[in-house]
């Protein structure tokens, strides 16, 4: 299998659980991942306070119709789990049309897609379904269904530490909680799990953890319980809708110019593709919470189509039909790029800062013209040892030379080798 098989292939294995944001489905969603990543299973109690909030009760579902007066099924839950509003209570009840549509969720504008809604805040039972199949209801009762639990229990998260050389952090975090829908956010799942698989096997400089949680809550827990960790973030990115046709976007961290925001926007500028770098708002994913003042962590966003912007967004259409391998495959390979550039970043001192040294001597001046390629690294060369004064990094010279962050790596690498630099941090 090739990558783009294998960040498919978890995708499609996932995809028929239905999860929520407690329950057996994101354990059994997490005993997959394990068979990929050594990922910890963690759970909190029903109750447990978390900041503002407590964790709720856990949610589980066997079965979920409902029938009209011939006892025919119009709405399976076996046929999507999105038909059953997330979180629903259970409920066996007859009722008629009039009284069964207050608990109907339809998109009329996209008739043929089942909505994705969930109640988890407030206790309700309710059915999604297109707009089409509500059209062909007629008059009469109805048997509803719902074989759900709603009981004390436990939230369940996954998580895996990865230790590097130092014990400064850099968190990638997604979100595990939504049922039968790719983009959001299977395919942030599998995108995490593949660069967790791929940190396993490097030396790393850094320490990384990866965060599997239930959107909103999973992270406040997180949050909660591990408040003497977060100092040790220095940067993070939040995963989620990273497996569409479109371009790259990236939301920048609360911060805006920590630097995981401009290592983001180096490797995108980088590509010779187009992509686009937002502001941060407070609305979104979990980095919502990892951003929050008290915390304002170096968290951002890395996203291909954001939520919300894909006609597909919290549908039944948000399927495997919408994934694109490459995609998933293009995703994966920016985020090594990205902690690539994590892991080489430094700054340095120019040993020899009287004059520009003798590169001809050292072999490293190129003395043939015309050849674009040597001309950039021998610019290269000289704004690493120009701007080597001990106070800008790499990145700072690649972002004020506009030369790419590997191009001024590789100067850098060519320089200590003759020791006309040395590594100050
Ligand atoms: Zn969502």
């Amino acid at each position: 299998m090739n990558q783009e098989e294998r960040l498919f292939g978890l995708i499609e294995e996932l995809y028929p659980i239905c999860r929520s944001i407690s329950g057996d489905g994101v354990r059994k969603s997490l005993q997959i991942i394990q068979k990929h990543i050594p990922v910890q299973v963690q759970e909190l109690l029903t109750g447990t306070p978390v900041f503002d909030w407590s964790i709720p009760k856990e949610w589980n579902i066997k079965e979920a119709w409902i029938k009209n007066s011939k006892g025919e099924k119009v709405v399976d839950f076996d046929d999507s789990n999105l038909h059953v509003l997330n979180y629903s209570v259970p409920v066996d009840q007859v009722v008629a049309l009039e009284e069964l549509k207050n608990h109907l969720y339809t998109l009329p504008d996209q008739p043929d897609l089942i909505p994705y809604r969930t109640s988890y805040y407030k206790e309700d039972w309710g059915f999604c379904l297109s707009h089409n199949q509500l059209m062909q209801l007629e008059e009469g009762d109805y048997h509803v269904y719902i074989d759900a639990t709603l009981l004390e229990g436990s939230m369940t998260h996954g998580e895996l530490y990865i230790e590097g050389h130092t014990p400064d952090e850099v968190l990638i975090s997604c979100h595990i909680c939504h049922p039968s829908l790719c983009n959001d956010n299977l395919s942030g799942i599998s995108v995490a799990v593949h660069l967790a698989q791929y940190l396993l096997q490097e030396d790393l400089k850094y320490s990384y953890r990866f965060l599997f949680i239930p959107g909103t809550i999973g992270s406040i827990a997180w949050l909660a319980r591990n408040e003497d960790k977060t100092e040790r973030i220095k940067y993070g990115l939040v995963l989620s809708c990273v497996g569409d046709a479109g371009q790259i976007t990236y939301k920048k961290s609360r911060r805006g110019r920590a630097e995981i925001d401009r290592i983001v926007e180096q490797v995108l500028a980088g590509s010779a593709e187009s992509y686009e770098v937002r502001d941060f708002t407070p609305y979104g994913y979990d980095e919502r919470q990892f951003c929050s003042p008290a915390f304002d962590l170096p968290v951002g966003c890395f996203m291909r189509t954001p939520f919300g912007e894909f006609p597909e967004y919290h549908t039944s259409a948000d399927n495997l039909e919408l994934m694109e391998p490459e995609a998933l495959a293009d995703s994966l390979s920016k985020l090594k790029s990205i902690v690539g550039v994590i892991e080489s970043n430094g700054t340095y001192l120019n040993l020899n800062p009287k004059c520009e040294p003798n590169l001809g001597r050292r072999g490293l001046y190129k003395l043939t013209g015309g050849d674009t390629e040597s001309e950039i690294n021998q610019l290269a060369i000289l704004w690493v040892l120009n701007l080597s004064d001990g106070s800008h990094s790499l990145l700072d010279i690649a972002e004020r030379s506009g030369i790419s962050f590997q191009t001024i790596r590789q100067a850098a690498d060519a320089l200590l080798e003759v020791d006309l630099l040395k590594k100050v941090r």
